[in-house]
């Protein structure tokens, strides 16, 4: 049997449930931003492999990190003993961090990573006797994963309706989506933090946490804010004495142009959550980091204040040193310097898209550039976006619109000429479709 035939017979794959979906594409290899197909076929993965590749498929400095830790130490309980690549990372994660989150919690990706930010933002209050702080807030919007918390959490990007009944409730604002021209950003920056005042008012003393995806809210079509929205907000928090938690599982590892989001809009969360780029796209592995203040309403006497959660595979050394080894090609490579130059290669190539009539809201932040493509059927099932991942991918461009989003997110190392070419072909893409 061929791959295709054991894969059709025997694989369930996210999201392609549809008997019209075609057959999952075949990919033998990968390497820097290519991913090389069984039937020959060639794709530039535009999209950094939903959002992990970092310095692309690959990367040799990772591999043999992974490769050296493997013959050492390939898994050990967390629970009472620690190693090494964990400790280390740990380290170097505090080193690069916004000043204060201190203490590395691990799991295993980045659902996982919200669902322990939530528990422990619901357990800070608890352990200290402000047992009647049991709700969030988060943002219109905003995805955190798929696990219960991070649905509750995200239910606000509107995919998660059917499993309703599994989810609790938690508050939403609006989020101030802001793209190149808007002159309405401060009017909803306004109408967002006047919500949380009426919030506060209301509910403020039951309130845990405000979870969101700073600067850019990546699944619901990559929309950004300004930092002065998170400067307000961040603020305003403090002030009421309610954690803010940052879900960085995107924006982290250099994403937005700075190592963090947060960084970038100079705003220090209580709690953030990192994967996706963490190990650069080699392994499954997430953190949550928190502030001392947080980490010490979890200790006690005795363990009646510990916090209940751990996995088999937490910090797994595999993980671990890959992650390690992706810090040191950010050094090594002085990565973070050359991210201006991709912002500005994606400057010009949306300046080529923007005066086409079907193009709306352009946006660039850093690595990540967006637009709106005019459609009657916004959302998951746009047939616009349908019809341009395939005629993308016809073209060899691993391209996935967000509905009828267009957005490109590519690995690092990406070169001037491919992302020119790949601008090229989405112009082409649009000029199939009719205004
Ligand atoms: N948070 C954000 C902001 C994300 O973009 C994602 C993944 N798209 C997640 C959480 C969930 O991460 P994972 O798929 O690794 O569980």
């Amino acid at each position: 049997m061929t791959l295709t035939d054991l894969d059709r017979h025997h694989v369930w794959h996210p999201f392609t449930q549809a008997q019209t979906a075609p057959d999952a594409i075949p990919i033998a290899s990968a390497k820097g931003i290519r991913l090389y197909a069984e039937d020959g076929r060639e794709f530039l993965d535009l999209i950094s492999s939903w959002w992990v590749n970092t310095h692309g498929h690959a990367h040799p400095t990772i591999a043999a990190a992974i490769a050296k830790q493997a013959q050492t130490l390939e898994q050990v309980i967390f629970a009472g003993f620690t190693h090494q690549p964990a400790a280390q990372l740990a380290y170097e994660l505090v080193q690069r961090l916004p000043k204060g989150l201190t203490r590395v919690f691990f799991s295993d990706d980045g659902s996982t990573a919200v669902e322990v930010a939530l528990k422990m933002a619901l357990q800070y209050w608890h352990n200290q006797g402000e047992t009647q702080r049991t709700r969030f807030l988060a943002f219109e919007g905003g995805y955190h994963g798929d696990t219960v918390g991070a649905m509750s959490a995200g239910k606000g990007c509107g995919f998660f309706d059917t499993y309703g009944s599994l989810l609790f409730e938690v508050g939403l604002l609006p989020f101030p989506e802001t793209w190149d021209g808007d002159t309405e950003v401060e009017a909803k920056e306004q109408a967002s933090l006047a919500r949380l005042d009426e919030y506060l008012a209301d509910h403020g003393n039951t309130l845990a946490a405000v979870i969101m995806e700073p600067l850019i809210q990546g699944s619901s079509g990559m929309r950004m804010c300004r930092p002065e929205f998170l400067q307000a907000l961040a603020t305003r928090l403090r002030a009421a004495g309610i954690l803010l938690i940052f879900d960085e599982v995107m924006t982290g590892f250099g994403r937005t142009g700075a190592m963090f989001a947060s960084l970038k809009a100079q705003v220090t969360p209580d709690i953030i959550c990192l994967s996706k780029g963490l190990t650069a796209g080699f392994l499954p592995l997430s953190v949550t980091v928190a502030s001392e203040a947080i980490y010490a309403a979890f200790l006690g006497d005795t363990f009646d204040k510990a916090f209940v959660h751990g996995h088999s595979f937490t910090a797994n050394p595999l993980g671990c040193a890959a992650a390690l080894a992706s810090l040191q090609v950010f050094e090594d490579e002085q990565t973070l310097a050359k991210l201006p130059q991709i912002e500005a290669w994606h400057r010009q190539g949306l300046a080529t898209l923007a005066a086409h009539p079907l193009v709306q809201r352009v946006r660039v932040m850093g690595t990540i550039a967006a637009f709106d493509v005019i459609a009657t059927d916004a959302g998951y099932t746009s047939q616009i976006g349908a019809q341009l991942k395939a005629f993308f991918h016809e073209r060899g461009l691993l391209l996935r619109p967000l509905g009828n989003v267009v957005y490109l997110l590519p690995p690092y190392c990406i070169a001037e000429s491919e992302l020119r070419h790949a601008y090229k072909v989405i112009f082409l893409s649009l000029m199939t479709l009719s205004p």
